[in-house]
């Protein structure tokens, strides 16, 4: 069997580079080459052992990631449109399909998912059956198309809350998917856009994209500081991309009456709430996001025409080879944001 060198998780803290053996592709399935993946804050959860899906010993990690098709099974282009030299990926989950959710077009909530795709830390990936693909244009430069997935929660996060023109919209997170969002609510051209985070080096990142305001969070009292620039009123729509159960407290603050608070961070905590802000206090509309369904192609589009750039959000490229250096970085630069490997 032909051999590929890969990234496979053993145990926390204990994942190896290795030669293993290259996928081969089913029916309706298909092999790409990888031109460059991501590590996503998921995976260093999972590193670290702290990840409730737990660690699947053998497996390859790398849901963020491009390639070019380099070997298909029967059927897979006749269904896909695509052949042997296209460039693609694919979303995360493989959904079933039959569900209400996938009915519904919020395959995303799928109740009967076939499993996540992984794979991407490797020379080669495959494509399963039933994974939803999607090409990529070869004008998108290959690191960028490596953040299509991330880029693609924070424009699902923007759509999800709804961004109008006359809306002051708060984005807290700076992480990609929060900068990201910043990016694609400023698309909708608000009245007024403000970046919260909790590091002066993301929120510099924040300013680069022209926001009207940047809060550190730890040394600033945001919804004060939302008020003083609303007029007193606070802002319209919250976008909570931080996973920070604490952060949601500060949306339900800063935000105005009948203002709306979109959830799309992963919380390991509950946080304390004070619900009446929902209730009596403003009736505000509460907004839930996760992964990103029929959100791919618009962010590929945008992508293409220069419309979005996560260059300033790719803060380290490393060789598959160097993938401790890579995932140990944040002891390193404490300010890293978006880690890509190259095989
Ligand atoms: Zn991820
Ligand atoms: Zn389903």
């Amino acid at each position: 069997m032909e051999k590929m060198r890969a990234v496979v998780q053993h145990a926390a803290f204990d994942f190896r580079v290795e030669l293993v053996d290259k996928p081969v592709p089913g029916p309706l399935e298909a092999v790409i080459q990888i031109e460059a993946s991501g590590i996503c804050a998921g995976d260093r959860i999972m590193y670290e052992g702290k990840a409730p899906w737990g660690i699947h010993d053998g497996e390859i990690p790398g849901h963020e990631y491009v390639g070019v098709i380099t070997q298909t099974g029967e059927g897979f282009t006749e269904k896909y449109g695509l052949d042997l030299g296209d460039r693609c990926l694919a979303e995360v989950q493989i959904p079933c399909g039959e569900c209400y959710c996938c009915r519904g077009g919020f395959y995303n909530l799928c109740d009967n998912p076939n499993g996540f795709l992984g794979g991407g830390w490797a020379e080669y990936m495959l494509l399963r059956c039933g994974a939803i693909i999607h090409r990529v244009p070869k004008n998108i430069d290959k690191l960028c198309a490596a953040t299509i997935e991330p880029l693609s929660c924070g424009a699902y996060a923007v759509e999800r809350a709804g961004v109008g023109m006359a809306d002051t919209v708060v984005v807290a997170g700076m992480g990609i998917i929060g900068l990201a969002a910043l990016q694609f609510a400023k698309l909708h051209t608000p009245y007024r856009l403000i970046a919260l985070s909790a590091t002066d080096a993301s929120l510099a990142i924040a300013r680069s994209f022209g926001v009207d305001a940047a809060i550190n969070v730890l040394t600033e009292n945001a919804p004060e500081r939302i008020r003083e620039l609303t007029g007193g009123v606070g802002c319209d729509v919250f976008i909570e991309c931080s996973g920070v159960a604490s952060s949601v407290s500060i949306g339900l603050d800063a935000l105005k009456k009948r203002g709306r608070l979109a959830v799309y961070g992963v919380y390991t905590r509950n946080g304390d709430l004070n619900l009446n802000e929902i209730s009596q206090n403003k009736e505000l509309t509460l907004i839930g996001g996760h992964l990103s369904p029929n959100t791919m192609p618009y962010v590929i589009r945008c992508l293409e025409q220069g419309l979005v750039d996560p260059r300033p959000m790719i803060t380290e490229v490393f060789k598959l080879d160097q993938f401790d250096e890579a995932i140990n970085i944040r002891r390193k630069n404490p300010d890293s944001i978006k880690t890509l490997l190259v095989p």
